[in-house]
């Protein structure tokens, strides 16, 4: 049965005359608005808002935000996008009015707590990433690769060099290529090889003193940690060009492997995935970025600094690209990710990614004789199955799938992406759920996968809305109504 609640949009409840607040009579004398506002100001008519009485605005709304999926609602394991638990206490502490009600203008002196906080941070994701230089600012893990790259560029013309490729491999996020070629660069694509790392006869050829960045996901995002990254960065330092680490994955390494350590020169971080902020409906993200010393100087104003036990913003840096973002970047999340950290402490961050790495593999053990792994029998934080046999047997897609889990309570893995893998299905369950989670979300993929496939086709069947035209909602969204 279709989900009953919310449906009607606030508009089709009003009745004309219904209120949701009444105000005392008025203790000074009534003007007309005529007397006050210039005509052109005045509309015609009073603007079609609905008329609806306090509960109804609070039940419309409370069932609208029950319709959608969420962390706090049900297992996510949206592949890619580390969909973890959102500790409760992370959101107490970002809401304190010492860090909440603070205002961007307030006088340095004033807001030296927080300055510390990001200070600190700072420190920890050098520490984390082996890369010493950063910034907070990148409001995005996308706004940070292309942050970097405009550093890089910045850093070439430095050096008199005429640098115009980015190099992607064909696993890499859409973003990166997007990136590169917002930061000007042309972006090429460089062949995965069987077994889904980075193939070097592919790469040999496309390596000249043209290439800016090579832009390496490790782990990628098919869950495999590529060891030929530091031959890889070898390679590409020969011919002069830097090493970009996409840091969407750290979730995998976290006190296991260091970025700087394996050859990377910059990189951001996903405070919002990694760090637990909650993300994709549930709030915005942050992209902070690490690079060498040597880049140091590119980094977009301000960074904060400490000085004699005090700090500051620190917006005087001579090689600068500028500023990439308002005042100090999406502070909320940066506190967040302060608060993960601090919890977790440094055996703790390492024993995140183990668990992130066990549960992945865990799963993947149960699921791949129904849905094969084409990269392997173990994975790192996630594994990217394949529905192709289940096509093939059943007629079923990892789409019809995707859309049936939904029925059963679960939030879809991440589907057709990466592009390499036929009928893609990327699953990331995460450090943050139980076994008896991982063990129910198999059964249900067994018990879908037997499921009529006419019924799948069909799926969800219990959802508001069951199959919405996704290139049409994502190009032409209906965002206004209009009076019948
Ligand atoms: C999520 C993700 C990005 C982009 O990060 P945003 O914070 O969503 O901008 C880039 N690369 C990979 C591999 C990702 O998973």
């Amino acid at each position: 049965m279709r989900n009953p609640r919310a449906t009607q949009l606030l508009f089709e409840l009003s009745k004309s005359g219904r209120r949701a607040s009444r105000l005392p009579a008025s203790d000074v004398p009534e003007r007309e608005v005529s007397t006050m506002l210039p005509a052109a100001a005045i509309a015609d008519e009073a603007p079609p808002l609905s008329e609806v009485a306090e509960p109804d605005v609070v039940r419309h709304f409370t069932n609208l935000s029950t319709l959608n999926m969420s962390v706090d609602t049900h297992f996510y394991p949206l592949g890619s996008c580390t969909m973890k638990h959102n500790p409760k206490r992370n959101e107490r502490l970002a809401g304190l009015p010492g860090i909440a009600h603070l205002h961007p203008y307030q006088p340095e002196e004033s807001v030296q707590g927080l300055l510390q906080l990001l200070y600190d941070l700072q420190e920890f994701l050098a520490e984390i990433s082996g890369l010493p230089a950063v910034s907070l600012q990148p409001a995005a893990g996308a706004h940070g690769e292309l942050t970097a790259l405009m550093m890089a560029a910045a850093y070439f013309n430095d050096l008199g060099e005429k640098r115009t490729k980015v190099l992607t491999p064909d696993s890499a996020h859409g973003t990166n290529p997007a990136s590169a070629r917002m930061a000007g660069f042309e972006a090429v694509t460089v062949k995965s090889n069987a077994e889904g790392l980075v193939d070097l006869d592919d790469l040999r050829p496309k390596l000249d003193d043209q290439v800016g960045v090579f832009m390496i996901t490790n782990p990628s995002t098919l869950g495999i940690f590529d060891d030929q990254v530091a031959e890889i960065a070898d390679l590409v330092r020969k011919q002069g060009g830097l090493i970009y680490l996409d840091g969407a994955n750290m979730n995998a390494i976290l006190g296991v492997a260091r970025p700087g350590d394996f050859g990377a020169d910059m990189m951001h971080f996903n405070p919002h995935k990694t760090f637990s902020g909650p993300h994709g409906g549930g709030g915005p993200g942050a992209g902070p970025i690490c690079v060498t010393e040597k880049l140091g100087g590119y980094l977009p104003v301000p960074v904060v600094a400490k000085r004699d036990g005090k700090y500051s913003l620190d917006c005087d840096r001579s090689k600068t690209i500028g500023r990439v973002r308002s005042f100090f970047g999406n502070v909320g999340v940066l506190v967040r990710a302060y608060c993960y950290i601090c919890t977790h402490g440094p055996d703790g961050l390492k024993r995140v990614s183990e668990n992130a790495v066990l549960n992945a593999n865990y799963l993947l053990s149960k699921v791949k004789h129904i849905l094969p792994v084409p990269h392997g029998d173990r994975c790192m934080h996630e594994f990217v199955a394949s529905a192709s046999d289940v096509k093939k047997v059943k007629g079923i897609s990892a789409m019809d799938i995707a859309k049936r889990l939904l029925d059963y309570g679960f939030h879809a893995p991440t589907v057709y992406f990466p592009l390499t893998v036929a009928e893609s299905m990327m699953v990331e369950p995460t450090e943050s759920e139980s076994k008896e989670m991982l063990d129910a979300f198999a059964e249900v993929l067994f018990r879908v996968t037997d499921e009529p496939a006419d019924l799948l086709h069909e799926a969800p069947h219990t959802t508001t809305i069951s199959r919405p035209d996704e290139v049409q909602a994502a190009r032409r969204p209906v965002m206004k109504w209009t009076p019948a």
